[in-house]
């Protein structure tokens, strides 16, 4: 599990990016501001005063919010109801601004925020999140942008849900909830010292969301010291050897969890791999690999999962699944085991892939490994073709009744089209 917090002054982009980050992470997205909107909602309608801290706080006894989340999105309910976009109107932004410095309220949400985070992988935004509610996530970021282009953006968006403002008065009120947020007394909007800035005042949310994957995969490599250093060595003997080439690494997801996999032919196709892709990969590996001499050494360097064959490996498969759930990338081979000189669309497949996929609720990125014959020859081409990652959605339509079977043979038949296999024979698949 990793928790990722960011911070900043509203208008920033923090829950789009948010958002988008936590898509292409696969986790889920809480919006901590919501939290404190919905709280004002419930003063606002039923005409308490919220200047009155004593008020208040007795009426947050009546206050019931349950969040929900479906397929990463957050819904929030007061008292059983969907506050939908009625909390994201001016007036409800103020008074949330007024009521998150009041300190039971601040009390009040804290609960809520922790035992979230305490469940699964998040990225949560807000104010205090770095500082207060996740004192310890593995990523902080604190998001800013000038008072001018957070001011812009919340417009435009107003704008688009029909809700009538003004520029200059968005602007206003901006800088008078920046003020109220960062001079507070109570968990103040301040970047902590270990938060990341990010001023993208100048950049789009697309590119603000790319820096965090980075950082992100930055943060999450630091466990793969001796590999990366392993790669930016023997790596480039491996490549020069097999005369490797790599089609389509853009389509690695930049961070994030998933299930890597490729075809399987020769000896060298998980060195060719952990070579040359920009990620590290957690290849599952026979356990018979492990004692051998300085190569056993490497294999375990990698973080590579140990298989004992001998049944089904089921500590294996559960660790392959929280290693995805955590972030990292997980190598399986469709075919379960090597398949020298065999076309790979003639030979047959495991149900394994799509298992994991399942379990882990991840995207699959399929992968196609081709050298002349099938076999590895010194310095003969041997070329490796990423796909595009295969959605969870897609593998599975009714999850309610997952098939590991047709799943599998999705991914493996998205392998040979990638890779272009044709089956020669039928009879054995
Ligand atoms: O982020 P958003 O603009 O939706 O937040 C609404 C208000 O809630 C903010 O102006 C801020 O005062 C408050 N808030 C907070 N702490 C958080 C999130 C939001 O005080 N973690």
């Amino acid at each position: 599990m990793y928790r990722i917090a960011i911070d900043g002054p509203g208008g920033a982009g923090k829950s789009s990016v948010a958002k988008m980050v936590a898509k292409a992470c696969g986790i889920i997205y809480v919006d901590t501001g919501a939290l404190y909107r919905t709280v004002a909602l419930y003063m606002i309608k039923n005409g308490i005063d919220i200047d009155n801290e004593d008020a208040v706080r007795s009426a947050l006894e009546s206050v019931k919010i349950t969040l929900s989340f479906s397929d990463g999105v957050q819904k929030i309910f007061l008292c059983g109801e969907d506050v939908g976009d009625s909390i994201r109107t001016p007036e409800i932004s103020m008074a949330a601004s007024k009521v998150s410095a009041i300190r039971s309220v601040r009390d009040f949400l804290l609960d809520t925020q922790r035992s979230i985070a305490a469940e699964q992988s998040v990225i949560m935004d807000g104010r205090d999140i770095g500082s207060v509610i996740l004192p310890d996530a593995e990523i902080k970021i604190f998001l800013t942008a000038s008072p001018e282009a957070r001011a812009r953006r919340r417009c435009d968006e107003l704008h688009a849900k029909g809700i009538d403002v003004q520029y200059e008065t968005v602007l206003k009120e901006m800088n008078e909830r920046d003020r109220n947020d960062s001079t507070r007394a109570l968990s103040p909007c301040i970047r902590v010292k270990d938060a990341v800035l990010i001023d993208n005042s100048k950049i789009t949310l697309e590119e603000t969301r790319d820096k965090i994957l980075r950082l992100i995969r930055k943060r999450m490599d630091k466990k793969f010291k001796l590999y990366i250093a392993l790669k930016a060595t023997l790596g480039w003997a491996v490549r020069f050897i097999m005369r490797l080439k790599v089609h389509g690494k853009e389509n690695l997801p930049l961070a994030g969890g998933a299930l890597l996999c490729p075809n399987h032919i020769t000896l060298m196709d998980a060195p060719a791999l952990a070579s040359s892709l920009p990620r590290q990969i957690r290849f599952m590996a026979k356990a018979e690999i492990f004692n051998v001499p300085v190569i056993g050494a490497v294999v375990k360097s990698t973080g590579a999962i140990k298989v004992d064959r001998r049944g089904s490996d089921v500590g294996a498969i559960k660790s392959a699944i929280s290693k995805i759930k955590n972030g990292d990338i997980v190598a399986v081979f469709p075919q379960g085991t090597r398949r020298a000189g065999l076309n790979p669309a003639d030979t047959k497949i495991k149900n394994g892939a799509g298992m994991i996929a399942f379990r882990a609720h991840c995207p699959v990125i399929p992968v196609a490994i081709k050298t002349k014959n099938n076999r590895f020859r010194l310095f003969r081409k041997y070329e490796i073709f990423i796909g595009k990652p295969i959605g969870y959605d897609s593998l599975f339509p009714d999850p309610k009744v997952p098939d590991y079977r047709a799943s599998s043979e999705k991914i493996f038949s998205e392998i040979c089209r990638i890779g272009g296999f044709i089956p020669t024979k039928t009879e054995d698949k």
